[in-house]
């Protein structure tokens, strides 16, 4: 078993992490290594408190028009956060409205067409083939043809 740092905690208890090797202390009382750990504790809080990694306020609005210029929108932003140029949060926000907004894309003409189809076939829109259109369906239906 480890030896445990020989280090006096100013409640009076004993430091219970374990020592290095050939020393007495552990990494963090090492008075050698306190220099260490300060600059790691001090890069990472820098990290984490850090301004999140995003574009200037005055950047261009990107196209969103059609799912190629979604896919030029995300290719970019994953090569940035590659490089550490987006907060992964960000990202991750990014990521996730790209994914609605591509549904959104793909959905949009495909009732566009259903809609014609339907006109076209002299249905009620929003009633299945072979389902009997119901008055009170066709007087409630939102959309308009
Ligand atoms: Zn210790």
């Amino acid at each position: 078993m480890a030896k445990k740092c020989e280090f006096g905690k100013k409640n009076g208890e004993q430091c219970n992490a374990d020592v290095q090797t050939g020393k007495s202390l552990c990494v963090f009382h090492d008075p050698a290594k306190a220099a260490d750990g300060h600059r790691a504790r001090r890069a990472g809080g820098l990290t984490r408190s850090g301004q999140a990694a995003v574009l200037p306020l005055d950047t261009p609005d990107h196209p969103l028009g059609d799912t190629r210029e979604v896919s030029i929108l995300l290719a970019d932003s994953i090569n940035r956060l590659r490089r550490g140029q987006l907060d992964p949060r960000v990202a991750n926000s990014m990521g996730y409205l790209a994914s609605v907004l591509l549904r959104a894309l793909e959905h949009g003409p495909i009732e566009e067409r259903l809609a014609k189809l339907e006109a076209a076939l002299g249905l009620p829109s929003g009633v299945a083939v072979g389902e009997k259109p119901q008055s009170s369906r066709r007087g409630s239906c939102p959309r308009e043809v």
